[in-house]
């Protein structure tokens, strides 16, 4: 497919904030994909080069586009610059600037989808000696032959920024109106933009069938692939497969233990909700990986896991689902997540971190098991093979600890517990609920003593003074209103002044500098990819953030290195908080 074909419909997402507009032109654009082609055209449709459970990143900075910028066009570096600082978007900038050149050279080589996905995917393969002069060059290429609509399309790929807008509900919906037509027969009406199956029923079944693929294989573009090849029959296929990671089930909140009661059932069970970070755990003969809740694999980072899953987990084939939670290895108490992010990173010396930092496994889940699919088998069915398989072993690998009641007095009992050893909280689980992957679901609810905490993304900054000069200072943070950023406030608080006390100004400051979209004065904007958590006495309603709320004495907590942007709160929590403060 022609480059530009992809680019005059990224550019028509753009112009609509519609979500039915943007799946029918999605579905159009599908229509007309070849097999070979699919999967890469679904991850580009999102500004992707990897699937989610791939832990590679692109890598590249604003500084090195606008070198390749450069290379391309002539141009100084420091006038892009200044464009950018007019448009702030290195989209807009190469766009404009690639039109000067074109006039200039009007033959130039036609790009292709797939020169832009093949050349655009060796980035992140090149490292040391020389491998920023080979980005540059390779960047500076497709600019060269690009028109100026594709340079802006090029250059937010690379950023890794596309702004279009395209949420994964509108490529699972325009896979069905796209390859199902005939079946469900789609009529969307373009002036009232509204939409209407022939068979509604069957529609909505095509689409959770679509989700399911998805959720099982975390890949739109493999679900995409599969179905234009085998039609429905693909769903028969996309089945789960250990080795390969799966969205994982995700859990409501209720506001105490009454509230967790009515909400799963009498008797339900109780477990610890443990402090750490989530495990998702493979095993087929002798390949065992590891996967975090964001789907990257983390396997070689962590050893010690390996061996346990050898040695106390006694079956040849299966997916479990767990809370990894650090600890002292000599005083043995149990450390916050903070302590641990940093194993979840680590590329050297891993042993040396396994021995310093190591990790308890706590058990809550199976998936599958023997190469058999447990997702629609009862809970209380899938902890009882988890007993069967797991010998426990403390500081090692033991099962989630939970108890079976429908007594309001023993599950107080239970809770208190839990908090008194230092966890979470607790989760209240159906015994009958069956695992639903990449769902928020009400089968199990959680249940914490403290307000809910937000988890905001860095959108601002201000360059501090006195002792805080030279670090950034007063984080802005915002929420998620479908894939747009509202500010709902400023933090300062809860940030150490030294690094060994914890997260540092210092250390926030190395990560957001890179992120820097442009300053003026001592504010700075930043470009959203910092997660952090955040507490608060009290959300209350107000005009100077767009968000239209705002927090009182927000407090950090701790970064969330584990949570994509899709994971930021949406402004929809906010205002249940706020209602539920009341
Ligand atoms: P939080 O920030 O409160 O951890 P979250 O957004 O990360 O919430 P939730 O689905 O709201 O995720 O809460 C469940 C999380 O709690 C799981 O993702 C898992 O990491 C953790 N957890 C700890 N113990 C358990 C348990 N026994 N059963 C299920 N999940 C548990």
């Amino acid at each position: 497919m022609r480059y530009s074909e992809l680019a005059s419909i990224y550019e028509a997402l753009e112009k609509t904030s519609k979500r039915l507009e943007k799946t029918f032109i999605i579905s159009k654009l599908f229509k007309k994909t070849k097999e070979e082609d699919i999967d890469k055209i679904v991850l580009l449709i999102q500004g992707k080069l990897f699937p989610l459970w791939n832990e590679t990143k692109l890598g590249v900075s604003d500084r090195l586009v606008i070198k390749a910028i450069s290379v391309a066009t002539g141009i100084s570096p420091a006038k892009i610059e200044e464009e950018w600082k007019k448009l702030g978007d290195l989209g807009l900038v190469a766009e404009k600037l690639v039109t000067k050149k074109s006039q200039a050279t009007l033959f130039s080589k036609e790009l292709t989808t797939e020169k832009v996905f093949n050349n655009l995917r060796k980035l992140p393969t090149l490292e040391g000696a020389g491998s920023v002069d080979q980005k540059i060059k390779i960047i500076a290429e497709l600019l060269s032959s690009a028109k100026p609509l594709e340079a802006r399309y090029v250059v937010r790929t690379v950023l890794e920024d596309l702004r279009v807008g395209v949420g994964s509900g509108s490529i699972r919906d325009a896979l069905v109106w796209a390859f199902f037509d005939k079946k469900v027969r789609v009529h969307y009406d373009e002036k009232e933009k509204t939409i209407s199956p022939d068979n509604r029923e069957e529609y909505n079944k095509l689409v959770d069938a679509v989700q399911h693929g998805f959720d099982l294989k975390a890949d739109y573009g493999e679900v995409a692939r599969m179905i234009l090849k085998k039609g429905e029959k693909a769903f028969g296929e996309l089945t789960l497969e250990s080795g390969s990671p799966i969205n994982v089930m995700l859990y409501q909140k209720a506001k105490d233990l009454k509230e967790a009661f009515e909400r799963v059932g009498k008797p339900c069970a109780l477990e610890y909700k443990y402090d750490g970070f989530r495990m998702q755990i493979h095993k087929k003969g002798n390949i065992i990986k590891i996967f975090t809740r964001r789907l990257d694999e983390v396997t070689k980072q962590f050893p010690e896991v390996i061996e346990y899953v050898k040695k106390f987990v006694n079956a040849k084939e299966f997916i479990l689902d767990s809370e990894a939670v650090g600890f002292n290895p000599k005083t043995g108490k149990y450390l916050p997540f903070q302590a641990m992010s940093q194993r979840i990173k680590r590329k050297y010396d891993i042993d040396k971190m396994a021995k310093d930092f190591p990790v308890e496994v706590n058990v809550f889940d199976i998936m599958s098991y023997h190469g058999k699919n447990l997702l629609k088998e009862p809970f209380n069915k899938r902890r009882k093979i988890l007993e069967k398989i797991i010998t426990p072993h403390k500081k090692k690998l033991v099962l989630a600890k939970q108890i079976i009641t429908d007594d309001l007095k023993k599950a107080q009992i239970f809770y208190k517990e839990a908090l008194k050893v230092g966890e979470e909280g607790v989760m209240a689980k159906n015994l009958e609920g069956i695992y639903k992957p990449g769902s928020r679901v009400g089968y199990g609810v959680k249940v914490k003593p403290v307000m809910e905490s937000l988890d905001l993304v860095i959108v601002g900054a201000e360059w501090g003074t006195g002792k805080r000069s030279g670090w950034l200072t007063s984080y802005v943070l915002a929420c998620r209103k479908g894939d747009k950023f509202l500010e709902i406030g400023k933090v300062g608080t809860g940030i150490k002044e030294l690094e060994e006390q914890g997260v540092s100004f210092k250390e926030l400051t190395m990560k957001l500098n890179p992120l820097i979209i442009s300053e003026e004065g001592k504010t700075v904007r930043i470009k959203p990819e910092i997660i952090i958590e955040v507490k608060y006495e009290e959300i209350q309603k107000s005009p100077t953030y767009d968000s239209g709320y705002a927090l009182r004495f927000p407090r950090f907590v701790r970064l969330r290195e584990d949570k994509a942007l899709s994971d930021v709160s949406d402004i929809s929590l906010v205002e249940d908080l706020y209602k539920g403060q009341k």
